[in-house]
Parts: structure tokens; C-alpha cells; sequence
């Protein structure tokens, strides 16, 4: 491995068109406070460079958490027959969508299990409507589906979907997912953007089995499909699964995953996630500070949000809906940033697609 400065390393990874894996390995190792703290300037520089001081927000609403997938990760999982399950009406769909859009936050995220309940032709209907009521930006989070549909909801209005591949690592994902095949994903990734989406990915951090080399592997992936966003959150166990009480992922290096995505890609929306607030701290705001610039306000109304339980302990479960506004704003300007209420398109389209 290289014995380079944490500059120089830092500089190789910004610059390369793909950065060496080992570049990468070596500052997921830094443990340092001196090369903690440049790692994080570094992205934090870059971060305002890209997407300046602007923080955009995007309310989530969780419309339903049936699912027929057995991710081992995840408490909405199909075996957890403890879960009480919920598909929510489209008046209450669109009451939440008006509700934020009263907040002042112009990006919806619709997301869902892997719901086989969940009609087509339904949630196309449930996009036209958002659309005709309230100028909001629309993102999908409802996993794999046959590619018609992510055409029929495309000409629907939807403007961006988020499809995590939760770990590059072939065999790991194979693990993770009983049932599932990886390459079946990425056929899905390619659709969405063939489809003409803003196309968002991401990983967590921390899995059993997980390695160092797993996790460089995962900001190279980021880097060379130039998703325009990337979700980075995290390993919580949930009790109703088979990876019930293994150990957390930890923050900082989720902090330092986050940190290198950001220097690595540059100008993609990458949020301080949930995830990384529901760690017993919340370690959000040190997300924003390390190269975020993205948070995801919950909107699901409050009798369904409990309900939506990936992962045990999430943060702001018990909140009022629009509680976060305020939260948000508070968050912010401790470190000297603002809310930036636009839709916060991709800004792959404004000439800094970078040439990988
Ligand atoms: S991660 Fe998604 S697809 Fe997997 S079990 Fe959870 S809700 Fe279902």
C-alpha cells in the first residue's frame, strides 16, 4: 500500500477519473485526528464548491410497508410477521404531499416496500395528481419492478428514483439478499436511467462481512455510474431479522464513506440520511459538515410512520409532522448553511458531469 501523504492520497482521489482502490482503502484506515480532519475539510471543500452552502430538503412519505422481500437487513422484511403492515389511502397520500409542499419543500420522495398490493396504474395515478395540485419535484423509492412501469410512471410526471444497491460486493449482496440477484439491480439502474430519471444509489455501511476493500469497491461504483444521488447510511440491526443483534455500523466510518463519495463524485446530492441520525446520537449535522448536503424531513403521518420500522430506534418517529422545519432550520444554521427550499434537481445537468 502506498505510503503517500494524506494530501496527496486526497488530491489522486478528487482528480482521477476512477481513484485507485488502494488510495481509497487507506483513508477509510485513517483513524487519526489530523487525517480526520483533513479528509473531512477536503470534502467539506469540495462539497461547497459543487453545490455550495445551500442544504436541500426532500419530504418523505412511506405510503406503504408491505413487502415480499426478505433483505436480511430490514424489519419490513416479509418474514417479520410481527410488523403491523399499512398501505396508505391516495387522499391521505396527497394531504401529506400538500402538507410539505405548505412547508416550503419542493422534492416528494414516494417510498414503499416492495409492495405486490401496490398497483401500477395506482401510483401513476397518485404522480398525475401531485403533479396537477402542487409544484413538486416527484422521487421514487418503491425497488424493483418490471421496466414498463418505470416508463409508465416516467410519462406519469415522476421525475427521479432511488434504487439502492446497499453494497457492490457480488457475494455480499447475495447474502444480504435471499432471492435476489445483483445483476438483476444493476439490469434495474440502467432501465431507470434509459427511462430519462435522475437516478439515486447508495450503500450501507457497516454490514456483517463487510470489508474495507468492500466499501472502496462501493465509491468506485458510485463514481463510475455518476448517480446524481447517493444515500450512505448506516448498518442497524433490526430484531426481526436473521442479523439480529450484530453490532452497529459505525459513524465515523460512515462519516468517512460519505467524505470520499463526495470528493470522489464531486456534484452529486448525497443527504445526512436518517440512518446516520439514529446511531443513539444524531450524527447528521457531522454529516453536513463532511461533504451532505441533502436532508430527508418525514412526512408520513404519524399512526404509519412508527409502522415503517427498516431499521429499530429511527430517528424523528415521534415527532409531529412539521416539527422538522424547524429542526432543519436550527441544524443549519449552526454551521452556517441555509435551507435551500428549490427542487434541487440533479446538478449532473449543469455542466459538471464529470468524465468518467
Ligand atoms: S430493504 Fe426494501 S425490499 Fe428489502 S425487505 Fe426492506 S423494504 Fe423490502
Amino acid at each position: 500500500m502506498s505510503m503517500s501523504k494524506p494530501e496527496d492520497i486526497l488530491n489522486r482521489i478528487y482528480d482521477q477519473a476512477l481513484p485507485e482502490p488502494a488510495d481509497l482503502e487507506q483513508a477509510l484506515s485513517w483513524d487519526k485526528p489530523q487525517e480526520l480532519e483533513r479528509l473531512f475539510n477536503f470534502a467539506d471543500t469540495v462539497r461547497k464548491e459543487y453545490c455550495g452552502d445551500g442544504i436541500i430538503p426532500r419530504g418523505i412519505i412511506e405510503f406503504s410497508n408491505f413487502c415480499d422481500k426478505e433483505c436480511s437487513y430490514c424489519g419490513l422484511n416479509k418474514n417479520n410477521r410481527k410488523l403491523g403492515r399499512y398501505r396508505m389511502k391516495a387522499e391521505e397520500v396527497l394531504k401529506s404531499a400538500g402538507h410539505l409542499f405548505s412547508c416550503g419543500i419542493r422534492t416528494v420522495v414516494l417510498q414503499s416496500g416492495e409492495d405486490p398490493g401496490s398497483d401500477v396504474s395506482w401510483l401513476a395515478e397518485m404522480i398525475k395528481q401531485i403533479k396537477s395540485q402542487f409544484a413538486l419535484s416527484i422521487t421514487l423509492c418503491v425497488g424493483e419492478r418490471p421496466f414498463q412501469d418505470y416508463r409508465r410512471w416516467k410519462d406519469a410526471g415522476a421525475d427521479r428514483y432511488l434504487l439502492k444497491i446497499e453494497t457492490s460486493d457480488k457475494e455480499l449482496y447475495r447474502q444480504m439478499h435471499p432471492g435476489m440477484s445483483f445483476e438483476q439491480r444493476i439490469g434495474c439502474l440502467d432501465a431507470l436511467r434509459e427511462s430519462g430519471y435522475q437516478v439515486g444509489s447508495g450503500n450501507i455501511v457497516g454490514l456483517p462481512g463487510q470489508s474495507r476493500e468492500s466499501l472502496a469497491r462501493d465509491i468506485l461504483f458510485f463514481k463510475q455510474n455518476n448517480f446524481d444521488m447517493i444515500g450512505i447510511g448506516p448498518f442497524i440491526a433490526h430484531q426481526e431479522t436473521r442479523l439480529a443483534g450484530q453490532p452497529k455500523g459505525q459513524a465515523l466510518l460512515t462519516l468517512k464513506v460519505l467524505a470520499l463519495a463526495r470528493i470522489a463524485t464531486r456534484n452529486a446530492h448525497l443527504p445526512a440520511t436518517t440512518a446516520l441520525g439514529s446511531l443513539g446520537e444524531d450524527y447528521r449535522q457531522e454529516g453536513l459538515k463532511c461533504g451532505a448536503n441533502v436532508l430527508m424531513p418525514n412526512f408520513t403521518p404519524l399512526p404509519y410512520r412508527k409502522l415503517y420500522e427498516i431499521y429499530p430506534d429511527k430517528k424523528c418517529v415521534n415527532e409531529p409532522v412539521g416539527a422538522c422545519n424547524f429542526c432543519m432550520e436550527q441544524m443549519a444554521k449552526q454551521i452556517n448553511r441555509f435551507i435551500d427550499y428549490t427542487k434541487g434537481d440533479s446538478l449532473k445537468f449543469k455542466g459538471v458531469t464529470l468524465n468518467v
